[in-house]
């Protein structure tokens, strides 16, 4: 049995698996058991902020390894403390809880939002069309697409998705019994897209009127992607709650969900908890992952290569209209909207050994490791080149022998 075939034999059928054996990471690339080399220009889902193998990272772990893998958080540790240090320095906000994953920073952040709005009546919770916060019930109920939830209703009673950067849908909806709006400012498996400045404006003084949270899912564009700390840090709006994971453990498992002074109290002990959220070891490489994004560079990289990488995506766009719709993003957080089924062209990416992750179906998304080099960049826009003259050809030849019929 061969690896594919022992995958299927065992595992609940969940995932599309790419059919490489992988055997190590390097830097952006990774690296197959053959020795073949491909450029990772999805970076683990997000989550390889710093590329594989950064010597950073390793250290951190190494060294928390030897003292302690875990101890539960009935103790006082230093990784959670030295890490929520620098997190809430980093992001300006007043309290932090660490979770083991994005979902499971979602409903911690439901929970907290409830408790919140008990004594005041308010229980409506709203997501929007298009966005993605995870597998579980909670953040299940808040996701407005129909892929993630069908079959798997009913979902949690008082939420509602409302339709992304629609004005009058949230004017209509938005009242004193609202609890929260859940959005991505810039949403991730929905195809990169943008929430519109008037809707950010409007949401914002919605909530100075109605007085409800806004909880801001940063689990995609969180921790330096977007070339700034948090994706909503483009749109001048301060959420209430902001959740984040991925980037944040350096690879390891580890989400954290942030509230503003107003939350401070709302968790007591015992009302909220977990087992391994906040593990030692995911801290010390996340404190590691932090000091590199914010304190050398990585996140001005994201910055300054998204911008030169998304130039050269547009500049491709103006070569092959007839082929890409839009380049949408920010930093390296972007979107190529094909105007076709992209599925096949990833595949073409992937034999010229570039990896891409599509969304959506039509949607080349692009998330690399922040320090991604503007040459490695030229590679990837290459190998894309190469797929696009590809599809035209495979499409002409389509159309000849249709003729010739
Ligand atoms: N929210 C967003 C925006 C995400 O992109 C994801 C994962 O892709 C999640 C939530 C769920 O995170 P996790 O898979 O760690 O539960």
């Amino acid at each position: 049995m061969n690896f594919v075939e022992k995958e299927s034999q065992h595992f609940f059928h969940t995932y599309k698996r790419i059919p490489l054996d992988i055997d190590r990471g390097e830097g952006v690339y990774l690296i197959t058991k053959d020795g073949t080399r491909y450029l990772d220009l999805f970076a683990g889902i997000a989550v390889n902020a710093l590329g594989y193998n950064h010597p950073a990272v390793i250290a951190a772990i190494m060294e928390q390894v030897q003292k302690y893998i875990h101890v539960s958080n009935f103790f006082y540790q230093e990784p959670q403390l030295a890490l929520a240090d620098r997190l809430i320095a980093a992001s300006g906000f007043s309290k932090v809880f660490l979770t083991n994953s994005g979902t499971e920073a979602l409903e911690g952040s439901l929970k907290l939002a409830r408790k919140w709005g008990r004594s005041s009546g308010k229980t409506t919770i709203f997501g929007l069309t298009g966005s993605f916060h995870g597998r579980t019930f909670g953040s299940l109920s808040i996701t407005g697409r129909e892929k993630y939830r069908d079959g798997y209703d009913p979902f949690l009673p008082n939420t509602y998705i409302l339709k992304f950067n629609d004005i009058d849908d949230l004017t209509q909806n938005i009242n004193e019994r609202t609890l929260a709006v859940v959005l991505e400012f810039i949403q991730g498996e929905g195809g990169i897209n943008l929430v519109s400045r008037e809707y950010i404006d409007l949401l914002a003084r919605l909530r100075e009127q109605f007085d409800f949270l806004i909880i801001a899912d940063e689990i995609q564009s969180g921790i330096g992607r977007t070339g700034k700390f948090f994706g909503f840090h483009h749109f001048g709006l301060t959420p209430d709650i902001v959740v984040v994971a991925k980037a944040l453990g350096g690879g390891l498992p580890l989400g954290a969900i942030l509230g503003t002074e107003k939350l401070d109290n709302v968790f007591t002990p015992g009302s909220h908890g977990t087992t391994f959220g906040g593990n030692p070891v995911a801290c010390a490489a996340g404190l590691a992952t932090l000091q590199e994004i914010l304190d050398h560079g990585a996140m001005k990289n994201a910055e300054s290569t998204g911008e030169y990488l998304k130039r050269r995506l547009v500049e491709l766009m103006g070569q092959y209209p007839e082929l890409i719709q839009e380049v949408r993003g920010l930093g390296l957080m972007l979107g190529v909207q094909m105007k076709f089924d992209a599925n096949q062209l990833a595949e073409d990416l992937r034999e010229s050994k570039v990896l891409v992750n599509v969304t959506e179906n039509t949607v080349l998304r692009f998330v690399p490791a922040l320090i991604l080099s503007k040459k490695e960049a030229d590679t990837g826009v290459e190998a894309l080149r190469t797929g696009l003259d590809r599809h035209l050809s495979a499409a002409r030849r389509h159309q000849q022998s249709s003729i010739h019929i």
